[in-house]
């Protein structure tokens, strides 16, 4: 197993968004329509950076997940 080399660096700032208490991620649930059960919006994921408060949504950089 090889340790989780991953690193999520703010573009504006060059802050270590892993680095605790430095960003804050947050899930963005999706809305959907009671009635028609369609997608109004789909679920984002964001990380706000805490030293210069830029705020990367992430959903942008993923693939649209299809039932199916
Ligand atoms: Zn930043």
């Amino acid at each position: 197993m090889v340790n989780d080399r991953l690193h999520i660096i703010c573009g504006n700032c060059g802050q270590d968004l892993k680095e605790s208490g430095m960003a804050t991620w947050e899930y963005v649930p999706g809305i959907k329509d009671e009635e028609t059960g369609e997608t109004i919006q789909s679920a984002d994921v964001f990380i706000r950076c805490d030293n210069c408060a830029t705020i990367h949504f992430l959903k942008k950089y993923m693939e649209e997940y299809k039932d199916g």
